[in-house]
Order: C-alpha cells, then sequence, then structure tokens
C-alpha cells in the first residue's frame, strides 16, 4: 500500500511550500467534506518514481486564538491517518514555545517523526542545527523547501522505512481491481450492494478488513473481479452499525490500488467542487475511470435535460471517461458500467508498439507541426511505449522541453483518438535526442 506521510508545523515554516513542490498536484484536495474537520490538504506525491499521499496540516492561521490548541489537534488528526510525520522547523526563527509544544505532542505518537530544519539557507546552519538537536531528536534534517535542498535525501530516507510492497495481498486480490468511490451520500454503499447481489455476481471470500478498504473478489460472466469498498459495506456486522466516516486517505488508497476507478456521484445536487477534485485525483493518479451519475430515478425530462447540460460543462476536462446514468436503488443501469469498465481496463493495458506510435506521430505533427521555438522549429521523431495503466508515450526529439502544454494535449487527443483509447488518461513523456 502506499505510505501516507504527514507535514506538521506551526504556521509560516514552510509546509505548503514542501507539499506543493513533493506533490505537483494542480489541485490538492481539501477536507472540507461534511462530517470531517477543515483544514487538512491531501495530495498525490511522486518521488522519483516511488507514489505516496501527502497531508499538509497547513490553514491555521498565526494569529489565532489558542494557536498551539488547533496546531495539535490539526496535527493529532493528521498523524492518525498518516505513516509517518515531518515536524517542519524555521531555522531562520529558531526553536520557539510553538513548537516545542508541538514536540511534547508529538512525543507520544507512535509514527516515526522526522525532525526537518526549514529555511537552512542564509543562516549558519551549524548554529540552526545545534539548536534544534536540543529538543533530544536523533537526527534533523537540513531543508531549503523553497529550492528543493535536502528535499531528496528527507524523502528517500522517509522512505525507505516503508518498502514498496512484495503485493503480498495479491494471492487475495483476483481480477481487476474496482475501486468505487466518492464523496459521503452519494450512494457508494448503495452501489456496491446492487453490484454484489446482481443475479449474475458469484461473490467468493469473506472480505479481509485488515486494510481501510474492503476487498471483495467475485466473478461476474466468468471474468474475475476484486470491488475495493470503500465504503465499508461488508464490515457492517449488521444492517444497523454506521458506516464508517467518509476518509479521503482511504479513498485516495483505493484509487491509487485500483485498475478501474467507478467515481460516483449524485445526479440530484449539481456536481461540486468535492467531486471534481476527487475526479482530477482519479486523472492524476493515472487510473482508468467509469462516470456513475447515480439516483437518475424519479426525475423529470426537463430535470434530467438540465443536469446533462451542467455535467457536459462541468466534466469537460474528462471527456474521455465513459458516463453513466443509473440508479443504484432501484439497480437501472448498474450491469452496463461492465461494458465500461472492460473498456477501460482494455485501454489502460493496451499493448502498443513503437512503429504504430512513431506512425500517428508522424501523421500528427504533419497536419499540425510543433511551434518554432528560438528560431528553430520542435522536432519530434519517434514514439514509443512506456508503461501501461496509464498508457505512457514516450517521444523522442529535439528542444522537448519547450513544447508548450496545448501541442501536448493535441498529441494526447491524436493518441486517443487513433488507438481508440476510452475511459484511461495518456501520459506523454519527452525525451531529447540530440
Ligand atoms: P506554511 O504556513 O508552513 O505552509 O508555510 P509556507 O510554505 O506557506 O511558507 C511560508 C513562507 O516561507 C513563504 O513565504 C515561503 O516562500 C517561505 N519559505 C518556505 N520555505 C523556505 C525556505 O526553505 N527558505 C526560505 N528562505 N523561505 C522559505
Ligand atoms: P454513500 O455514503 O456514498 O455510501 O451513500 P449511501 O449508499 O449510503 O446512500 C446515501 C443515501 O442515498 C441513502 O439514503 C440511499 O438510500 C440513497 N440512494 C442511494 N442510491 C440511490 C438512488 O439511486 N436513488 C435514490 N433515489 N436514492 C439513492
Amino acid at each position: 500500500m502506499v505510505p501516507v506521510i504527514a507535514l506538521v508545523g506551526r504556521p509560516n515554516v514552510g509546509k505548503s511550500t514542501l507539499f506543493n513542490r513533493l506533490t505537483k498536484s494542480r489541485d490538492a484536495l481539501v477536507a472540507n467534506f461534511p462530517g470531517l474537520t477543515r483544514d487538512r490538504k491531501y495530495g498525490d506525491a511522486d518521488f522519483e518514481g516511488r507514489r505516496f499521499i501527502l497531508i499538509d496540516t497547513g490553514g491555521i492561521n498565526g494569529d489565532e486564538e489558542g494557536i498551539d490548541e488547533a496546531m495539535a489537534k490539526q496535527s493529532l488528526l493528521a498523524i492518525d491517518e498518516a505513516d509517518a510525520v515531518l515536524l517542519l522547523l524555521d531555522s531562520r526563527a529558531g526553536l520557539t514555545p510553538s513548537d516545542e509544544a508541538l514536540i511534547k505532542h508529538l512525543r507520544g505518537c507512535e509514527k516515526p517523526v522526522f525532525f526537518v530544519a526549514n529555511k537552512i539557507d542564509g543562516t549558519d546552519p551549524d548554529v540552526a542545527m545545534a539548536e534544534f538537536y536540543q529538543t533530544g531528536a536523533a537526527q534533523i534534517y537540513p531543508m531549503t523547501a523553497t529550492h528543493g535542498k535536502g528535499v531528496r535525501k528527507l524523502v528517500g530516507d522517509v522512505l525507505e522505512m516503508f518498502p514498496e510492497a512484495e503485493t503480498a495481498a495479491e494471492e487475495e486480490v483476483r481480477g481487476k481491481k474496482i475501486a468505487v468511490v466518492g464523496r459521503p451520500n452519494v450512494g457508494k454503499s448503495t452501489l456496491v450492494n446492487r453490484m454484489l447481489g446482481e443475479e449474475r455476481v458469484v461473490v467468493y471470500d469473506q472480505p479481509g478488513t485488515t486494510r481501510d478498504s474492503v476487498y471483495i473478489n467475485y466473478e461476474r460472466d466468468g471474468e474475475a473481479y476484486t470491488l475495493i469498498d470503500t465504503a465499508g459495506v461488508r464490515k457492517r456486522r449488521n444492517i444497523n452499525e454506521a458506516v464508517e466516516k467518509f476518509s479521503i486517505v482511504k479513498t485516495l488508497k483505493a484509487i491509487e490500488d485500483a485498475h478501474v476507478v467507478i467515481l460516483v456521484m449524485d445526479g440530484r445536487e449539481n456536481i461540486v467542487d468535492q467531486d471534481l477534485h476527487l475526479l482530477g485525483q482519479v486523472v492524476d493518479s493515472g487510473r482508468a475511470v467509469v462516470l456513475a451519475i447515480n439516483k437518475w430515478d424519479g426525475l423529470s425530462q426537463d430535470q434530467k435535460d438540465r443536469i446533462k447540460i451542467e455535467l457536459d460543462r462541468r466534466l469537460q476536462f474528462i471527456d474521455f471517461a465513459e458516463l453513466h446514468f443509473i440508479s443504484a436503488l432501484h439497480g437501472t443501469g448498474v450491469g452496463n458500467l461492465y461494458e465500461s469498465i472492460e473498456k477501460a481496463y482494455a485501454s489502460a493495458n493496451c499493448q502498443l508498439n513503437t512503429r504504430n506510435l512513431t506512425m500517428i506521430l508522424e501523421g500528427a505533427v504533419f497536419d499540425h507541426a510543433p511551434p518554432m521555438v528560438n528560431g528553430r522549429r520542435i522536432k519530434l521523431r519517434l514514439a514509443h511505449p512506456g508503461g501501461h495503466n496509464p498508457p505512457i508515450i514516450v517521444i523522442h526529439g529535439n528542444q522537448t522541453d519547450k513544447v508548450p502544454n496545448n501541442y501536448t494535449r493535441y498529441l494526447e487527443r491524436v493518441y486517443r483518438r487513433e488507438l481508440k483509447l476510452v475511459g484511461t488518461p495518456i501520459r506523454i513523456e519527452y525525451k531529447t535526442s540530440e
């Protein structure tokens, strides 16, 4: 499973700066879902090919009353969800009473804590470090978050504690992994029950409960699937037992671990920012995706038309995903999801070859050449496959670092069309060969 790392520290020490550097997320997921405490940001991070989930506890205002209390509370919530904690300190400011209060709180936590001396630039590192060593920390990591100095050593050491899973759980997972995700109350539990209760479905083992989400093996029309149930339906021992609270970390982990994500939205409410943030996370993760607009029962034609127009507008950025209007409650349209799941899975894992990819590239460049930069035209020469789920296309040429984003998006569109890829993001990577 992907490790979860929390950033804690008082305001202004550089948490967001580090967060942004590591996640590169266009859009961090902010925990303002109903029933959740605000002020934590979640992002998908990528460090030299290793993925992890980062939580930033920023958002506490510096002149707030009881700042130490608020900070401690935020930190504890984040730590609860995390596997490791980075405590950021400000080398320019030295050790402050707020830092000390927070460190006291961290003492009791069972998770590994890494002490980081940020803003080491423009200070005497020895003096700053010596002061921080008084906290009793075994090791202090010097860092300049703004320039990325020290980040590699720090993150490398943190991730070393979490060796890449040797897919120990792999034997209990069969076939395609499908995660059902969505914000609270959109109908995930109802959909999971419906999918498993379908006549054509044979559910196998009792789900494991060791992980946050429940993994359920089943077969449908001779195809094996593992459903990743973030709603925890099968964890309930009886019908009255409360479903556990929605958790962003659980959702992000499920997305990371899935082959195909079913993102459930509530057709009766407008698509809200939280839906879009989740969708952004799915796209960033590279997972294949099927969109399910739920609660499509009992709406008038007029309402349906209006909602569809709104959806078209807001979901433009993910026009490659197939959209289903379903009623989990009545079962309408649920079976049809499988066709899209299969298509998305096949697209995400399709066999690509260098000859074909290069031919498509040549066609695209012929129709619409890349721009000139510094008086020289960008040349894109050949393309080869670089990976699956999502499909990665590696393009070689010169001045490739100058290719404008809109040209990359053009190439994506051409590849998507020519390769008939449905329901999966595509990644284009460039290599300069001069
Ligand atoms: P947060 O409140 O902990 O999230 O702190 P921010 O990331 O918002 O950073 C607060 C300020 O410190 C910003 O103006 C950053 O540009 C600056 N800052 C962050 N890291 C560094 C660093 O390594 N060196 C210097 N000189 N400034 C930094
Ligand atoms: P979750 O929090 O995403 O797991 O959502 P639930 O499955 O618990 O559903 C939340 C509420 O929406 C419940 O009252 C469901 O009965 C209701 N609901 C779920 N699916 C549908 C649907 O297709 N149509 C209608 N009308 N209500 C639904």
